[in-house]
């Protein structure tokens, strides 16, 4: 007989490091175009999976001297190896029981709604259109979320469905979302990424975390977005979600201006650009960094990523994050003022004052 403990088993010999699993009715209360239950009408369990981020990652970032193995380790590696390695082992143990299991890794596809502000219809993914643009002249360009897509019978909601991954690792009872919108969990505060399979099988299931908040509230993270993302705590935007009986709240940020500073840091912090691409801003193209007020939306978006492409240092697949602002921020606090990272390391991520560029 398939039970939890046996899916647990599989998944952390095939390298998880953690897994919750959950009945699907927890989900219940999502918009159908992000309902799982459109995915798998007869599941019964979701289960969720963590995979650490090494610390380590960061340190090239926290010092200013390498800035190629958080997206390549980080976010490819596991993505698309470790995630889907792990997903497949514990599928086969769930298959070999007579059940179904429907994997979800994390694959960046696209949905009906835009992922960046929930709009339905076209919105750009600005450095995939520069690719287009130069490369494949004839093809379609790539999109936050795609157009074209119609239910495939009555009843359906359009394909891809996507789902909000941080909500469904917290019904897993994996973490909580910490203002600014990570997925905090007990044993790796905001290191981690999660992928998730749903099964027609019931299970025993795991409890929603319940202990201390694990967002501080402290306002690290909106102090050190080098674009002023996230908006402050006291005051501030928020969105507030009710999750089967479990509050979730987070800051509501600005996902479009985050979509520039993450990937182009601005002035200060992308050593990458020389200082008087910043100072000429030709054309306004920077306008978005440089000249506060300026409204963050696609076009805007567009500027910034055509005139600082040829700037990217190296193309892994994935945007090479350079700030990692609000990560290494909470990290860095929640080990120095008591939280869940608190007393892992022998030494604390950050051993000096954080640096910014001197222009
Ligand atoms: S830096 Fe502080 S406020 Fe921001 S998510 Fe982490 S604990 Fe919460
Ligand atoms: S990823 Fe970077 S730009 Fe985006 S909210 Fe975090 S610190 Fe700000």
């Amino acid at each position: 007989m398939l039970t939890s403990q046996m899916i647990k088993e599989a998944a952390y010999a095939a390298g998880a490091d953690k897994c919750g699993i959950a009945p699907i009715s927890r989900l219940a209360g999502a918009p159908d175009e992000m309902n799982p239950k459109f995915l798998f009408p007869e599941a019964k369990s979701v289960i969720g999976f963590v995979f650490r981020i090494p610390r380590g990652v960061q340190r090239g970032i926290e010092e200013g001297t390498q800035f190629y193995q958080y997206p390549s380790m980080a976010y490819g590696g596991i993505n698309e190896i470790l995630a889907p390695a792990v997903l497949y082992q514990v599928g086969k143990v769930i298959e070999d029981e007579g059940y179904e299991a429907f994997t979800y890794r994390n694959t960046g596809a696209r949905s009906a709604m835009s992922d960046m502000d929930g709009s339905y219809g076209k919105t750009l993914s600005p450095e995939e259109q520069i690719e287009v643009n130069e490369h494949a002249k004839n093809a379609t360009a790539h999109h936050r979320s795609v157009r074209f897509t119609r239910p495939s019978r009555e009843g359906n909601v359009p394909p891809d469905l996507q789902f909000q991954f941080r909500l469904c690792a917290v019904a897993c009872g994996l973490g909580e979302i910490g203002w600014s919108k990570m997925l905090l969990t007990p044993e790796f505060g905001p290191l981690q990424r999660v992928a998730f399979l749903f099964t027609d099988a019931e299970l025993e299931y795991d409890e929603m975390y319940h202990g201390e908040p694990l967002c501080r509230k402290c306002g690290a993270c909106v102090r050190e977005c080098p674009g002023g993302c996230i908006p402050p705590i006291n005051g501030g935007a928020k969105v507030t979600v009710n999750l089967d009986g479990k509050i979730c709240e987070w800051g509501d940020i600005d996902m479009w201006r985050c979509y520039a500073f993450y990937t182009h840091a601005g002035r200060y912090y992308n050593p990458f650009v020389p200082k008087e691409v910043f100072d000429a801003n030709e054309n306004g193209s920077l306008n978005l960094m440089e000249v506060p007020g300026t409204e963050a939306n696609e076009q805007e978006i567009m500027k910034v990523y055509t005139a600082l492409a040829k700037y990217f240092p190296s193309w892994v697949g994935y945007n090479m994050a350079k700030c990692g602002g609000c990560i290494r921020a909470c990290v860095s606090m929640l080990e120095k003022k008591g939280g869940c990272m608190e007393g892992r390391f022998e030494q604390p991520l950050r051993t000096k004052k954080a640096w910014k560029l001197d222009r």
